[in-house]
């Protein structure tokens, strides 16, 4: 069977290279690859206006031999099952790569969001919750925003979920703060893509302060990303949205570009827009720009077999999950690209949302600096680990956090039995 380059075949090929370095038997190799659960359902909804559209349902459920099976929930128009087969993987290699007590799923509607009136997206939303809520619950799966979701999805998904299981904040992360959210989680993508930065910075010597910095998406997590690394010193060259980029040589004022995009946003009006006198880029400028960090935060699959060469970064830092395909990644580590691999780089999130989850269950709210504080020292420990493993088994960063995964799955699976 041949794959294109889709996200299922990248992640198949990042597989592959774990393996090399694992003893790994065909059974075992098979089990790994393939979802515990596939879910696909029919979403009709009527429409303001009396039409009917008919979207899909998904939720894949990939490994639970370290916990409930955890990960987001994307609406997006140009999603299939493939794409949620890929992306629930991944999310059991962060979650073991993290060690939380989770394993990995995804799911989500074939919907754009933009072209739907908030009343059909809640109606969508609540009905999806009410089709797979029998796969779903607090030590079953927990899903978490993504791209498309948000806090108020998931406050949706908690109703629609309550009225049979009654008032249970743990069956989702990523809420509104005053139903239960987590002060910090909206951030905490964001802050882990910048706390990662600093820490690669540290580990070449190398000072955050002044390093340039280009990020594509100003979406909750590349925005939170800028805010933060523009905190810690980066300087923030190049932010861009899915229309095109603007460019700042020496420099953005952060977070007065970031209202400024706030409030083009609220028009409807691409970050291009801005009346400033930024330079304009296009998407594919920003990737080719000769930075520190290029922070893909964005759509999976932006550097792939078509630009690679064409990358003058010294570092990638995976924000979004899968923005390098697996044709892309090969040639990059070769050119001595350093990539930080999306299961540590934005891990940050699903972190936050163990520490949500973990508040829900003792009915309890941590402060913000909390969360913030103990997300930050369970990123330098899976760092640390990584790095290590790295430079220990001669192993590219990406590989060397797939074999930490890979290997505490195996354990599991093995300790747990047939
Ligand atoms: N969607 C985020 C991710 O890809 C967060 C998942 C979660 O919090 O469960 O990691």
């Amino acid at each position: 069977m041949s794959l294109k380059d889709t996200p299922r075949e990248s992640c198949e090929r990042f597989l592959d290279h774990a393996f090399d370095h694992l003893t790994v038997s065909p059974e075992m190799s098979q089990l790994l690859r393939s979802p515990y659960r596939e879910i696909r359902f029919e979403l009709p909804l009527k429409r303001d206006d009396g039409s009917i559209s008919l979207f899909f349902g998904y939720r894949v459920q990939h490994n639970q031999s370290r916990g409930p099976f955890k990960g987001g929930l994307r609406f997006h128009q140009d999603i299939d099952l493939e794409h949620f087969v890929a992306l629930a993987q991944i999310m059991t290699w962060k979650t073991s790569l993290l060690d939380l007590p989770f394993g990995g799923a995804k799911g989500g509607i074939n919907c754009d969001p933009g072209t739907l009136s908030e009343r059909e997206l809640e109606t969508l939303t609540k009905r999806y919750a009410q089709r797979i809520s029998m796969f779903i619950g607090p030590d079953r799966d927990i899903p978490a925003p993504d791209m498309g979701t948000g806090p108020r999805e998931m406050a949706w998904i908690l109703d629609a979920c309550s009225h049979n299981e009654g008032f249970n904040p743990a069956i989702v992360t990523g809420k509104p703060v005053e139903l239960g959210g987590a002060p910090g989680r909206l951030e905490a993508t964001g802050y882990g893509v910048a706390q990662i930065t600093a820490m690669v910075a540290a580990e070449r010597n190398m000072a955050i302060e002044g390093a340039t910095v280009a990020i594509q998406g100003v979406g909750n997590v590349g925005a939170h990303a800028a805010g933060f690394l523009s905190e810690l010193g980066a300087k923030v060259v190049a932010l861009s949205d899915s229309h095109g980029g603007i460019y700042n040589a020496s420099g953005f004022d952060v977070n007065r570009t970031l209202e400024l995009i706030a409030q083009n946003k609220q028009r409807h009006k691409s970050i291009q827009d801005l009346n400033s006198d930024f330079d304009k880029i296009s998407n594919a400028e920003l990737l080719e720009l000769e930075v520190d960090f290029l922070i893909p935060a964005a759509v999976g699959g932006v550097i792939n077999e078509q630009n690679a060469d064409k990358l003058q970064a010294k570092t990638v830092i995976e924000a979004a999950n899968m923005p390098v395909t697996c044709k892309a990644d090969a040639p990059l580590h070769e050119n001595g690209t350093t990539i930080i691999p999306d299961i540590l780089a934005n891990a940050g999130g699903v972190t936050a949302s163990y520490l949500e989850w973990v508040q829900n269950r003792q009915r309890y709210q941590w402060s913000k600096e909390k969360l913030l504080e103990n997300l930050k020292e369970r990123l330098q420990r899976s760092w640390n680990l990584v790095r290590d493993r790295s430079a220990k088994d001669n192993l590219n960063y990406r590989q060397a956090a797939y074999v930490i995964a890979v290997e505490r799955i195996i354990k599991a699976i093995n300790l747990r039995g047939f």
